[in-house]
């Protein structure tokens, strides 16, 4: 893969693909900033390195057509007070301002982004005369913006992308030994790929969150009410001899999915009728605690339990605290699990927090990033 070692900037218009698909409250004010925060070094170096201008492409939620609410201005604002620089928003491919640091409108505003158009790749890649990809979190993706407009102009990933791909594929190439996977969230069949790629290559794999019922299913535990995908129950079959595989051995459930229901811990794991499991028990985080102590590198994806709602939330809430403990490599690889370590205060004290959750799935999974594969 082309980094930014590999291009020339100076004196150059760089267009950048970021990734500043932030979330907004209803007032559309920003209530999480790291992924602006985590374009800064590319940008920043850019800018030390004498590129003229930049001009950053970037998305932003899922509007049909163009729609104010989904417009990036509070992306720019945040933008402009991060690098301390006036950040113009250009609405339009046809009306870029001559800003030296621009944000053009929500891509998906335009028609073709998502459809991989060369017509509108072509119109990006008007814009500018080179092109430097930092957007991890849409490399999955073969949209205009991330694929089509790489082939268009000298290309290049830029320091946030690198570094996710070279941390990600060091893990499944060289890890530092033991290598443990954390595995938890809502469906089995969502990580299917993610297991066996890690039972392949992982020394151990912990299980967690309603994703161990298709297990529990399949050894013929009962499952209660539990939230359990049927058709994970085939998938869970084929891979629960696997030695390196640990299962829950307890539980927490609860009645209803909410905070203010009944409450029982089960020392074992059949859930009676009338109850669901949504917490792995004490002893199996204590368990799953002591593995990730020993490890010499940690790979955590989903959540232990239903984290969101108090009662629980201790089973994520020990594995993140092991990931902070640990002196294994940590790596996260986004979404629930982050928003888990967030609502922990622990973020910013695992090695590695993927700022792109299904990007870094497909990696792991050995799937090929279509917006990696054009800069190779
Ligand atoms: P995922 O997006 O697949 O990582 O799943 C994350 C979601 O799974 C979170 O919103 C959790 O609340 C939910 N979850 C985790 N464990 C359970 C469980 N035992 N029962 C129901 N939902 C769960």
């Amino acid at each position: 893969m082309r980094t930014l070692d590999d291009l020339d900037v100076e004196g150059k218009r760089v267009l950048v693909r970021v990734d500043f698909n932030v979330p907004l409250d209803e007032d559309r004010r920003i209530t999480d900033d790291a992924r602006i925060r985590a374009a800064l070094p590319t940008l920043r170096e850019l800018r030390s390195r004498g590129a003229a201008r930049l001009i950053l492409l970037a998305h932003l939620g899922r509007p049909k057509g163009r729609d104010e609410k989904f417009s990036l201005r509070p992306a720019a604002e945040r933008l402009g007070e991060l690098l301390e620089v006036e950040v113009a928003l250009a609405p339009d491919l046809d009306d870029v301002p001559e800003a030296e640091v621009v944000m053009v409108e929500n891509v998906r505003f335009f028609e073709g982004e998502t459809k991989n158009s060369s017509d509108l790749a072509q119109r990006y890649a008007a814009l500018a005369d080179v092109y430097v990809n930092d957007a991890f979190g849409s490399a999955h993706r073969a949209h205009a913006s991330t694929e089509a407009v790489a082939h268009l102009l000298p290309s290049a990933a830029g320091r946030l992308l690198q570094r996710e791909v070279e941390t990600l594929n060091g893990i499944l190439e060289d890890p530092r030994r033991p290598l443990v996977a954390v595995v938890g969230g809502a469906k089995v069949t969502d990580k299917i790929g993610v297991l066996e790629a890690f039972l392949d290559r992982a020394d151990t794999v912990l299980i967690g969150g309603a994703m161990c019922f298709p297990f529990f299913k399949a050894q013929g535990h009962s499952v209660g009410s539990s939230l359990c995908e049927e058709e994970g129950i085939d998938p869970a079959r084929a891979v629960m001899d696997n030695a390196k595989l640990e299962l829950p051995s307890d539980l927490v459930a609860g009645r209803e999915f909410k905070a203010d229901t009944e409450v029982k811990e089960l020392s074992e794991v059949d859930v009676p009728d009338g109850w669901m499991g949504l917490d792995v028990g004490e002893g199996t985080a204590e368990r799953y605690t002591a593995t990730i102590a020993a490890a010499g590198t940690v790979f955590w994806n989903g959540p232990m339990g239903a984290f969101e709602l108090a009662p629980f939330a201790a089973g994520t809430k020990a594995v993140a605290e092991a990931m902070a403990a640990t002196d294994a490599t940590t790596v996260v690889g986004g979404g629930d699990s982050a928003a888990a370590l967030a609502q922990f205060g622990l973020a910013d004290r695992v090695d590695h927090l993927s700022t792109g959750g299904g990007a870094s799935l497909e990696l792991i999974e050995g799937k090929e990033l279509p917006g990696v594969k054009a800069l190779t």
